[in-house]
């Protein structure tokens, strides 16, 4: 049988991705490698940003998430101009642990008429005739397919197999955290953000009645980190301002991290019947908080765009170069992610940014609506908001 689908990966994008085609109508498998279903990526804040919540509601999604107990809410953001507070009826954030999402995600998929999900199996090859792929490859067995979606994370096997070129940028930031249940937030609001210049902290409130609390510290930083880093964790967190009081808290799980973690780009279309959607695409600057998003996002856009061509017989190629126009909302904030990334001090145009947003409540929306992704790069970063920036930040 020729799936109209075949989607590699069932993580936030591929999982998106089959919920999404098989409510379409089309015929979908969603191959993944692990056996068992329950089993989630531990390497992931999974603090869903507010750009996400209108895709995330119009999908049910959102709801599904907050019936398994994700918490939702805004984020404050300290800088050294002080505290932004979102104000009321900006979009919200939302954390469920990728503990409770993944399997989430993968049951919903399972249960969407037309998808088939076929788990413990790890796709080893792409399937080709004259330049353009035309399935996969799981060991000996062939899955033909219209459309192969690579769906399966930063590593890109997919990618791999068809020779896609990565353009690396570095993280100049390593990220610890851990769960702890009994912290008392002091900032003003229950999850924050911390931008130190050049290291970042967060306290996020997730499912559970738990707490995360995060350091992006700058690798220079790294030794102080290795010997006790549940130890360094909470120091780190109790050296901000308005830390969170800890005196009553337990820590609930082990320290997780990574040391380094570069940006990775790739063709979101690479081959002729071929796309790549989530990480494999595009896996950003983990600090920020965009990946989730992005993926529940790219996924949506996918398959707006290519299912009128699966469904209706019309021109895919002219729905792949739809998907890749609209990733262009990614890539062009994904430019700005990288720069962040580096980890150096901040410039006189991000502080001068941050202090007219302190005094203006209308840059204030909008530096948080960037902060959120919930709207082009170019919507801040422009001559229009430089001269307000100068006008608040200097106004008596
Ligand atoms: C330190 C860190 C912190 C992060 N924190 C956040 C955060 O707070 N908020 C946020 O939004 N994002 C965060 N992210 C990013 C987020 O984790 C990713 O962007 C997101 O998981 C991408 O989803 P995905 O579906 O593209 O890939 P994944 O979730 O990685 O899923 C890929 C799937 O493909 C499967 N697979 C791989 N190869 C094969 C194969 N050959 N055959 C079959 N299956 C295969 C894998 O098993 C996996 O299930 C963080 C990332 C890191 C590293």
């Amino acid at each position: 049988m020729t799936y109209d689908v075949v989607i590699v990966g069932a993580g936030v994008a591929g999982c998106t991705a089959a919920i999404l085609y098989g409510r379409a109508g089309l015929r979908v498998a969603i191959i993944e490698k692990h056996h068992n279903i329950s089993t989630h990526k531990a390497l992931c804040g999974h603090f869903v940003l507010g750009g996400t919540q209108p895709m995330l509601r119009r999908t049910g999604l959102w709801q599904a998430m907050v019936d398994e107990g994700a918490a939702v809410g805004g984020i404050a953001r300290w800088t050294a101009a002080g505290w932004a507070v979102p104000e009321p009826g900006l979009p919200e954030c939302i954390s469920l642990r990728r503990e409770k999402l993944d399997p989430l995600l993968r049951t919903l998929a399972a249960g969407t008429p037309g998808v088939d999900l076929v788990l413990g199996r790890t796709v080893t090859g792409l399937m080709e005739s004259g330049g353009q792929v035309t399935g996969v490859r799981v060991g000996d067995e062939e899955i033909p397919a219209r459309l192969v979606v690579g769906a399966d994370g930063h590593r890109s096997p997919v990618a791999q197999f068809a020779g896609v070129a990565e353009d690396v940028a570095p993280n100049e930031r390593f990220g610890l955290w851990a769960y702890y249940r009994g912290v008392v937030p002091r900032g003003p609001a229950e999850s924050q953000i911390w931008s130190l210049d050049p290291d970042v902290g967060i306290l996020v409130r997730t499912d559970d009645d738990l707490h995360m609390l995060v350091a992006f510290p700058a690798k220079a930083r790294l030794a102080d980190f290795q010997a006790d880093r549940a130890g360094a964790l909470e120091r780190f967190m109790a050296s901000l301002p308005d830390a969170p009081d800890l005196s009553s808290a337990e820590r609930v799980s082990k320290v997780i991290g990574t040391n380094d973690y570069p940006c990775v780009k790739r063709d979101p279309a690479p081959r002729p019947g071929l796309v790549l959607v989530g990480d494999a695409a595009i896996t950003g600057d983990p600090t920020p908080a965009v990946g989730c998003g992005w993926a529940f996002r790219a996924a949506e856009w996918l398959v707006e765009s290519t299912t009128p061509a699966l469904l209706d017989g019309w021109d895919l190629e002219a729905g792949i170069a739809a998907y890749r126009k609209a990733l262009g909302f990614i890539v062009s904030h994904d430019r700005f992610s990288r720069q962040d990334a580096l980890a150096r001090p901040m410039n006189p145009v991000q502080k001068l940014i941050n202090k007219g947003a302190h005094r203006d409540p209308k840059l204030a929306r909008r530096v948080y609506l960037f902060a959120m992704r919930a709207i082009p790069a170019s919507d801040l970063i422009n001559l229009r908001t430089l001269l307000r920036a100068a006008w608040a930040a200097t106004r008596p």
